[in-house]
């Protein structure tokens, strides 16, 4: 469980969702001047001045919740490369030599297989209900929560392995909140019509799930899917809100196994963390103190009726994706349909190439790089990255308002972020994962048992700096704190981000600023608390973190006035940091582009080359989304809406007022402007 601080859309929320191969769409160009609209001022709404061509001429896919120039037509690029793997590797009887190979084509091939799935799902669901029989007569809810867990399914909490917050060279035990089924607490707890609404079709969709499962009658689901839902707002009462979650102090509570007993004494926590081969818990995190004890008093106070349903709904959840398609229809009507807007459900080859990339990714990712990744893109790209860092160390090292101390640590902390591009240097072992040619329900919950595994044996032993937490077909990016270290995979070095021959303009407005984006957001609000080694340590003396909190501020008052879809705004304080990255990205990019620039023949020679790099960073962002999305998104993603990532970036750079002679009168060229790097 790390946390990452991403570039692009979350993935979850877009997760499964493609389009029909007929609309298969080929990648965007860098710079397109026909994308734009150049009878829009681009010093009002410089967003669509550069997106305006591109969003008159697109519509969203049915089978998409949104659909971006970028991101989107990328990732439906690398599906396409992906799906050609796996094919070959599940259509020649496994005779493929490597073991992998023959994982990757069974498993894909298991998943393309959903009629084997038809008596696979009821006997699986009897086995597991029995187990939840049991619980009270032959086993402890402590054993069943413990087993379920095991198998990637998970029950009231989350559990695994973390990185020390104190000790980076260290990995350690983690109990952290967890077990709903809507995005985040608010969902549960904000008394407002909209959100009425969403829990009753909530509770529709559990009851719908248990009828399936055959664990209630159409008479009685409705009520315990009400009982469910009463469960889950106790839960949710006691969760952090992701505004909170975004400091790390509030979520680092090294009170070890005993403190969790007296937190939460109705669990036998030696008895469920023995089933995960660790026998001493003294170096554990309890994330969130106050929702362990919270989920004590709902175990105790709860008849065990009611606590047997609920597990039997998460486990029908958890694995609703693997089962057969009426589980697969039923929880796409709900998650897809009704919370994300998205009109139809992508064609199966696609969910089979994104668990196959989430279950199986490394394995499926070098052979993508070995098709699709040149390694003069790696040598380009990492040149632009130090002509990055270059500008980054200027900027630190003339800036008025950091003490030396403070400033003479930040250099520090900036020379030592490790970069990772492309993909790993060692790829992970997954020979032991047990994948098989029976069907897929089964080989997810290996799969499961796997990663699980995996992730608890770290327990105890030295961090591992080599690992990453994306795929290399990921159209992404991301820092972490903790690692101190920016990863960019092969998926995103591909146009309109990177490409070899774009220019200077086009690939440092695009990629530089991805790049300088993941570097800023070692110093947002939330990566400053960490050290150069990745350690929670305040290496800031008092006043400068004064004065960047108030410089910070300036930020959220900014964001916070912008609106989404029918009323609802921006939250300024949850955005903060990656509005933070967005800004110091775009100025750290446009300073490594004028150091870099050689005078020379253009591309685009009705733009000046500054208005190049602008349009180019725009035109990463064009983007069309479903209203319902963008709801769900501006209520759980740190991301502010594309539109706003650009307007609300470039009204704060002087030079971008310059390149395109705004008046001190126009909206993108206002008196104050925020500037924190
Ligand atoms: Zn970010």
């Amino acid at each position: 469980m790390k946390k990452l601080l991403s570039f692009g859309f979350v993935s979850a929320l877009i997760g499964s969702t493609l389009v029909p191969s007929s609309s298969y769409a080929a990648f965007e160009p860098m710079l397109d001047e026909s994308a734009m609209n150049q009878a829009i001022d681009p010093c009002v709404d410089f967003y669509t001045y550069s997106c305006g061509g591109w969003l008159a001429k697109t519509q969203i896919p049915a089978d998409y919740p949104l659909w971006s120039r970028s991101f989107l037509t990328i990732r439906d690029q690398n599906e396409q490369i992906l799906k050609g793997i796996l094919e070959d590797y599940s259509q020649d009887n496994f005779s493929h030599p490597s073991t992998y190979q023959k994982k990757l084509g069974m498993f894909y091939g298991s998943c393309m297989d959903t009629d084997a799935l038809k008596s696979a799902t009821p006997k699986f669901l009897k086995t597991a209900f029995s187990e939840v029989e049991a619980i009270g007569k032959t086993r402890t809810l402590s054993q069943i929560v413990g087993k379920f867990h095991k198998e990637g399914i998970g029950l009231f909490f989350n559990i695994g392995s973390t990185q020390d917050k104190k000790d980076s060279s260290r990995m350690i035990a983690v109990v952290d909140q967890g077990g709903l089924g809507l995005p985040n607490r608010d969902y549960y707890l904000e008394k407002n019509e909209k959100k009425e609404k969403i829990r009753s079709q909530y509770v529709e969709h559990v009851a719908k799930m248990l009828e399936l499962g055959a664990v209630a009658s159409p008479a009685e689901a409705k009520k315990q899917a009400q009982t469910i839902l009463e469960i889950e707002t106790e839960l949710a009462k006691n969760s952090l809100s992701p505004v909170d979650r975004r400091d790390p102090y509030k979520t680092y509570h090294p009170v070890g196994g005993q403190g969790l007993k007296e937190l939460a004494p109705s669990f036998a926590w030696d008895d469920l963390f023995s089933q995960f081969g660790i026998h001493q818990t003294k170096d554990l995190n309890v994330a969130v103190p106050e929702f362990m004890s919270g989920l004590n008093q709902l175990v105790t106070h709860r008849p065990l009726e009611e606590i047997k349903l609920y597990v039997k709904w998460h486990i029908l959840h958890g694995m609703a994706g693997a089962m057969d398609l009426r589980f697969v229809d039923e929880n796409f009507r709900f998650y897809g349909l009704t919370l994300s807007g998205q009109k139809k459900q992508k064609p199966r080859w696609k969910t089979c190439v994104a668990s196959t990339d989430s279950l199986l990714g490394e394995a499926l990712g070098e052979a993508f790089v070995k098709k699709a990744f040149g390694e003069e893109g790696k040598k380009q790209t990492l040149h632009i990255l130090q002509a990055l860092q270059a500008s980054f160390e200027k900027t630190l090292s003339s800036l008025d308002w950091m003490d030396k101390k403070t400033q003479e640590a930040a250099l520090v902390k900036l020379k030592t972020i490790q970069n990772k591009m492309g993909y790993p240097d060692k790829w992970k072992d997954i020979s032991k994962m047990d994948i098989k040619k029976t069907n897929y329900l089964e080989n997810t919950l290996s799969a499961g048992r796997f990663w699980v595994e995996d992730d608890f044996k770290k327990v105890g032993k030295p961090t591992d700096r080599t690992e990453w937490y994306m795929t290399p077909p990921t159209v992404n990016a991301y820092y972490s704190a903790e690692g101190n270290e920016i990863v960019f995979p092969a998926g995103i070095l591909q146009p309109p981000f990177f490409e070899r021959n774009a220019g200077l303009a086009a690939n440092y407005g695009a990629i530089g600023v991805v790049i300088g984006h993941e570097l800023t957001h070692g110093f947002d609000d939330e990566g400053r608390k960490f050290d150069s080694k990745g350690n929670l340590n305040e290496w800031w003396t008092p006043k400068v973190a004064e004065t960047f909190t108030h410089r910070a501020e300036c930020l959220v008052n900014q964001f916070d006035k912008y609106k989404v879809a029918e009323g609802v705004s921006i939250n300024g304080k949850l955005t903060l940091g990656e509005n933070i990255a967005d800004l110091g990205g775009l100025k750290l990019a446009y300073q490594a582009f004028q150091a870099s620039r050689k005078d020379g023949e253009s591309k685009h020679p009705s733009l000046s080359p500054e208005q190049q790099f602008f349009v180019s960073f725009g035109q990463a962002w064009c983007t069309q989304i479903t209203p319902e999305l963008e709801k769900l998104r501006a209520a759980t993603d740190p991301h502010s809406p594309p539109q706003y990532r650009v307007n609300g970036s470039v009204q704060n750079l002087p030079e971008f007022a310059k390149a395109f002679g705004c008046a001190k009168s126009k909206p993108l060229n206002p008196s104050r402007t925020c500037s924190i790097w």
